[in-house]
């Protein structure tokens, strides 16, 4: 009956028809989504910045993938300037081969669709970059069987001379993909890559070791060889730094947990709420958000007495069914913790005072209809108000306690409302 009444906006805008039909919350960006050695390359690259950032709290979430996006654009940007650069100095060379030509062009315009798909969709940064490590990796691959097949086929034409100087390329390509995709497929993709790429230069080399011993056949043998199965050879290295820094992270999630959360409940506790209200109330101000906050607290009645009957443990069980009574009736987003031993408090944005009422009525109604076993009904006093501009949290809790004491005063069991 109550339950499903219907609670209007005095802004008109929504209507919410029952609570189960509030709207939830929507999605954001967390910190799960974020690669571990993220937060090492982010540490490596701004030490005075976000080493804090990484490890502190949720809204550091926000500067990792913050910080992993920009690093991944600055990445790409870098790709299609020096691909730009490249072309440039292709296009003045007197008599460039055509490959010099296309192949900086391709991977420029590759790149700068990636980056433009980047900039619109930043979570898909995973499988962007992956992308960027096969595109590099295939241009990489028909270069070195191209210009190796065309050496091994023309008595002319030396590979050591005619290879663009691209030896440096996969080893930054794996580098790379490794800080910003977590898959057990990057082993396997730079072990293939490394044997597609290096493969056709190498068994060349091999075979014309008067192009092997010259400077250029050196370097390109010592990258392609030793310097690019080290690049491979390091992954494993890093999935344990990996697995250290998810380790530290889900430690870190967890402690802060028990230090917002209440254990018995899993509701927030005091100092959780404060945090999230602080937070609800600087972005209304920096946002001048008109939309209205109410407080709902109260206090469960006589609960003393529950304790006193049938023990401790019962009372614990008490305060369970009610958290969860109450939560099922609230929305996801509105804010509702163990405020003290048998106090709960609900924050809840973009409600009017009439609607507030109502909802305080909805949570009042449930606890004293339905049973707890084996204790039988249970009943709150509730004290409602509103926030008003010039409030702090402070004079809002003030103030809500006063309306749940008078309630309490009034005989229990009634929600009383106290304007600011
Ligand atoms: P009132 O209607 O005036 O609120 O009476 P009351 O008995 O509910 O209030 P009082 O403050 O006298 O007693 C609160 C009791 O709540 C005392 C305390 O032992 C109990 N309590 C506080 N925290 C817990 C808890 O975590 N578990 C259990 N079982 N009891 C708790
Ligand atoms: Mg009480
Ligand atoms: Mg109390």
């Amino acid at each position: 009956m109550l339950k499903s009444l219907i609670f209007r906006r005095l802004s008109g805008k929504q209507t919410y028809v029952t609570p189960e039909a509030w709207p939830r919350p929507r999605p954001c960006l967390t910190l799960s989504d974020m690669h571990p050695y993220a937060c090492y390359i982010i540490s490596l690259l701004y030490p005075s910045l976000p080493v804090k950032a990484c490890t502190t709290t949720v809204d550091s979430s926000k500067s990792h993938s913050y910080f992993l996006h920009r690093i991944a654009t600055l990445l790409l940007s870098l790709i299609v300037f020096s691909s730009g650069v490249v072309l440039m100095f292709h296009s003045i060379e007197p008599s460039p081969h055509p490959f010099d030509l296309i192949a900086p062009f391709i991977n420029a315009v590759i790149n700068l669709g990636l980056l433009v798909y980047l900039v619109r969709f930043p979570k898909r940064i995973a499988q962007v970059m992956w992308l960027v490590f096969t595109t590099t990796m295939i241009s990489l691959s028909i270069a070195g069987w191209y210009f190796s097949l065309q050496a091994a086929f023309s008595e002319e034409v030396q590979l050591v001379e005619t290879l663009p100087p691209i030896s440096a390329v996969p080893l930054l390509a794996i580098a790379a993909l490794f800080s910003f995709v977590r898959s057990r497929w990057v082993t396997i993709a730079a072990a293939i890559s490394w044997v597609v790429i290096a493969f056709p230069v190498l068994t060349y080399l091999a075979f014309h070791s008067d192009e092997l011993f010259s400077p250029r056949g050196t370097e390109i043998a010592l990258a392609l060889g030793p310097g690019m199965m080290l690049a491979t050879a390091l992954i494993p290295v890093h999935r344990v730094r990996d697995r250290q820094i998810a380790t530290l992270e889900s430690d870190r999630a967890a402690m802060q947990a028990l230090a917002e959360r209440d254990p018995l409940t899993q509701l927030y506790n005091r100092r959780g709420l404060e945090k999230l209200f602080a937070k609800m109330l600087e972005h209304q101000r920096t946002s001048n958000n008109e939309a209205s906050i109410g407080v709902i607290l109260f206090d469960i009645d006589h609960f003393k007495a529950i304790n006193d009957k049938y023990g401790h443990n019962v009372g614990d069980k008490v305060l369970c069914q009610v958290a969860q009574r109450c939560q099922a009736i609230l929305r996801k987003d509105d804010l509702f913790a163990r405020w003290g031993g048998e106090e709960f408090l609900a924050v809840i944005r973009g409600v009017e005072k009439d609607s507030l009422a109502a909802i305080a009525e909805t949570l009042r109604l449930k606890l004293a209809e339905e049973c707890i076993s084996p204790v039988g009904k249970v009943t709150a006093s509730f004290g409602i108000t509103g926030l008003c501009k010039q409030d702090s949290m402070q004079a809002l809790i003030h103030r809500v306690d006063s309306a749940m004491y008078t309630a309490k005063r009034q005989g229990r069991n009634r929600v009383v409302a106290k304007n600011p």
